[in-house]
């Protein structure tokens, strides 16, 4: 095994230079998928990987794939990667962390005189974040054949671009159809990332292998009521949509608890009021819920619940309640034998680590769809992320970078 000789600095002023590239003012990092600066950011991030001799190409969504072509080429490649859009306001480091990490893990094998036998792919996603067309992980969801080319072309900005239009004007060419890959795509995918939480730090852990990715749901809710004279209408007369809407709040928040699993969390976090007058009952409100779990059967019993306890409230308070699901994906389990394999390049690195499960999702929920996939997590001050603030420690990037060039060394030999 050679060791990967990993220069941080230069990590750092890649990650600083494209933080710089941003819709916001530094230390605001905004990169909104298909925006001017997500297109200057992917450029960016073009130019050193073909400074690093490797070859690039793009789909018709603009996942971009950076290829180190190993010595049979008639094997599948082993991939890593991650994403460098942004959702409005946030830091640094997510995402990026797990692209300019990956580029310097493939340049500290190459440093090292390593020849892969496995050609090394280094994957960058389409909007992970949902910020734009109001779905995560867009790029991946579409490779990993969760997303259809149909829906896709369905899919609309608040301005009311489609994803159609904007993926053209940003140059990305080519039938929809042909971002979905194929189940033998990919010999193994590791994602390095920050945590986005504070469990590495407080356990003074240097690194997490993840072994499951909770499953995400997300429901849009719709409550309607009677809107009127807030002097004027009496109390036994009402039909209060908000009024409504905090009894299924609260149902959601109990239904969570009661299932008695750490994993399980459930959040409303929109609530939109119409009208929204301090002098008028609430006709109509609008919640937006997301329910996690690693357990996909457990995070479906909260919402078997709280649809029974919404049902309850239409009976009770002579509401309209109707769901509509925007996403409910399966959790991810990781590979078992990519988790040793992890394990084992930290313990050759001196690093150490313990496991974990992902909260948050990541690209790595649909690679999943198509290969073994595990993530490494790397601690961050304080388990904040998609803040301005948001910051992880060049040593611990470092250690991140050279277990992913272990990793990616041990499976591409
Ligand atoms: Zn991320």
């Amino acid at each position: 095994m050679l060791k990967p000789l990993v220069k941080i600095d230069i990590v750092m002023a890649e990650l600083a230079a494209l933080a710089r590239i941003s819709e916001g003012e530094p230390p605001v990092v905004t990169r909104v998928v298909f925006s001017d600066a997500d297109l200057r950011a992917r450029q960016y991030v073009k130019q050193l990987c073909s400074a690093a001799r490797l070859s690039i190409r793009e789909d018709a969504v603009g996942n971009t794939f950076v290829r180190w072509e190993g010595s049979e080429s008639g094997l599948a490649p082993v991939a890593t990667g991650s994403h460098i859009d942004a959702i409005p306001n946030a830091g640094a480091y997510d995402g990026t962390v797990g692209v300019l990490g990956g580029l310097e893990a493939i340049r500290s094998l190459q440093r090292a005189g390593f020849q892969p036998r496995r050609s090394i792919e280094l994957i960058l996603f389409t909007s992970e974040e949902p910020t734009r067309f109001g779905i995560g992980c867009l790029g991946s969801r579409m490779m990993g054949g969760v997303l259809s080319a149909d829906r896709a072309r369905q899919l609309r900005d608040k301005q009311e671009r489609s994803l159609d239009d904007l993926r053209s004007s940003a140059g990305f060419a080519g039938g929809l159809e042909s971002v979905r890959l194929g189940s033998d795509t990919y010999h193994a995918f590791i994602e390095l990332h920050i945590e986005q939480g504070p469990l590495l730090e407080r356990s003074g852990t240097d690194l997490g292998v993840v072994t499951h990715i909770a499953a995400p749901a997300s429901l849009r809710v719709k409550i309607e009521g009677e809107g009127g004279h807030a002097g004027a209408m009496l109390m036994p007369d009402r039909h209060d949509a908000l009024a409504a809407a905090a009894e299924l709040i609260l149902a959601l928040e109990s239904a969570a608890k009661s299932t008695g699993a750490i994993d399980t969390v459930a959040t409303v976090g929109v609530c939109e009021v119409f009208p929204g007058a301090v002098n008028s009952v609430p006709s109509q409100v609008v919640l937006e819920i997301d329910v996690r779990d690693t357990d996909a059967g457990r995070r479906d019993s909260v919402l078997t619940s709280l649809k029974r306890s919404a049902a309850a409230t239409e009976g009770s308070r002579g509401v309209c309640i109707s769901f509509e699901t925007v996403n409910a994906d399966p959790p991810a389990t990781c590979d078992p034998r990519l988790v040793e394999i992890v394990e084992a390049s930290a313990a050759a690195a001196g690093v150490s680590s313990c496991r974990m499960v992902s909260r948050a999702y990541h690209d790595s929920l649909f690679l999943a769809r198509l290969a073994p996939v595990t993530m490494i997590f790397i601690p961050c001050r304080a388990g904040v992320s998609h803040r301005p603030d948001e910051f992880a420690e060049p040593a611990a990037i470092e250690r991140g970078v050279e277990v992913l060039a272990r990793t990616l060394q041990t499976l591409s030999r």
